[in-house]
């Protein structure tokens, strides 16, 4: 489901009685325009609505739309005119297909306030020019914290000693995708895990064949490193994408953090796993130990270069007990204009605010990430019992689903064919 900005009205035209339309003028992000209102009788000046395309769907309160324009709608606007023309080079380089790397570099060192504006600005112009003021809500369920391996930054590398593991069964796995699905009207879920071989390739094909026999839903695994026939049964049961972060570009630096695991595997796997038709979710960690400004306009690069349909780029956040719990985390700045970049290189693609953003940033974290090109969020589904103990970093934010959920627009089968389209726009455009 998805949340567009509101729209306020400030006339409405006499309609025939009995007719479900009525023919309404209204004011959104400071254009106004005639559209219709449908099944919302008694509307009248004053009054709040959220808009799909040129219909006015729902009828909002004054309190919420407030809420909701706070978060979506973009304030950040500057006369680019007086900036540094090598830093409007860059910035525009993204219209004719010249964004090289220098210029990514270029983008991602600026501290200037106002050059900032301007990025933030541009990337949000594109978002909206590609994909309209939709943003979409997405779930995740972390079914299982077991892992076999050792990843230097994460709370739940193997020799954690102090997680107390869980497995959720494939029948309790099943009723909370469903219940997500039927009952609050979520059409995308992540299944999250860590590289558990306790769940068998046929195990996790017949969960997703489950899910997709309760309810319609894209399925995304993320289940780590396992071989590409699981990857295949779990696309011949249902599963429409993965999330498959390739960590950094830079050998070295994943060399450094990933004992035991290989580079040019995973980024093949990544290759494979698209082969197969999967709508591909990745991306990098932002602020690792070693990583360079250089490395992360490879990373940006690397990710259009395979084709990544949905980009998952966070800031690394140190956790206790790991090698890395004296580093300093990955900063909320960069990690913006990662986002921003990341839009103007990839237009269509779906951009979602992590939870590491929310969580060094909080509630903040996640309204700058949206004014800064993202229109994703993704909320934990993940049994309560359970959500404390998928503890991959420390203080992880579980925001309000608030507002989203509420007012959260087509629920049913129009959200599906809607979503469908926006992954088949983004599928064709990571196409080489
Ligand atoms: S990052 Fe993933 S693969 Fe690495 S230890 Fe953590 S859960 Fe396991």
């Amino acid at each position: 489901m998805c949340l567009t900005i509101p729209a306020k009205v400030v006339a409405v035209k006499e309609t025939a009685s009995g007719s479900p339309m009525t023919e309404i003028t209204v004011l959104a992000s400071g254009r106004t325009r005639d559209i219709k209102a449908l099944d919302l009788p008694g509307l009248s000046p004053g009054d709040w609505v959220l808009c799909a395309y040129d219909t006015a769907v729902r009828a909002i309160s004054p309190a919420d739309a407030r809420e909701i324009s706070d978060l979506l709608e973009p304030t950040r606007h500057i006369d680019a005119s007086s900036l540094d023309p090598a830093f409007i080079d860059a910035l525009k380089g993204h219209a004719t297909r010249g964004l090289t790397k220098e210029k990514i570099i270029r983008l991602l060192k600026t501290e200037d306030q106002r050059e900032l504006t301007a990025l933030f600005s541009e990337a949000n112009t594109v978002r909206q020019a590609h994909l309209k003021d939709f943003f979409c809500i997405h779930g995740i369920v972390e079914f299982s914290n077991h892992c076999i391996r050792d990843c230097f930054y994460c709370g739940l590398r193997k020799d954690s000693r102090d997680v107390k593991r869980y497995r959720m069964t494939p029948d309790e796995i099943v009723e909370t995708v469903s219940d997500a699905v039927n009952g609050r009207g979520y059409k995308l879920i992540v299944l999250q895990s860590g590289d558990d071989f306790h769940y068998t390739d046929g195990t996790l094909a017949d969960i997703v064949r489950g899910i997709k026999k309760k309810c319609r839903a894209f399925i995304f695994i993320s289940v780590g490193e396992r071989g590409l026939e699981c990857y295949r049964k779990m696309k011949e049961a249902g599963a429409s994408g993965v999330l498959f972060r390739f960590e950094t570009s830079n050998k070295k630096v994943y060399d450094s953090i990933h004992p035991g695991q290989s580079h040019e595997r995973r980024l093949e796997l990544l290759r494979a796993m698209k082969g197969l038709g999967y709508y591909a979710a990745s991306g990098f960690l932002i602020g690792l130990p070693g990583q360079t400004v250089d490395d992360i306009a490879g990373d940006i690069i690397l990710m259009k270069e395979l084709g990544v349909n949905m980009v998952s780029a966070g800031p690394f956040i140190p956790c206790g007990g790991t090698p890395l719990a004296g580093c300093p985390a990955g900063s909320a700045a960069m990690t913006l204009k990662v986002i921003a970049v990341s839009r103007l290189l990839m237009p269509k693609a779906k951009i979602p605010v992590t939870t590491a953003l929310e969580t060094i940033e909080n509630a903040e974290g996640r309204r700058l990430g949206l004014s800064s090109g993202a229109n994703s969020l993704m909320f934990n589904l993940t049994p309560e019992r359970y959500r404390g103990d998928y503890r991959i970093y420390p203080g992880k934010y579980h925001g309000s689903t608030g507002v989203w959920e509420r007012y959260g627009l087509f629920k049913e089968a129009l959200s599906y064919r809607m979503l469908e389209k926006k992954m088949f726009e983004a599928f064709e455009a990571g196409k080489p």
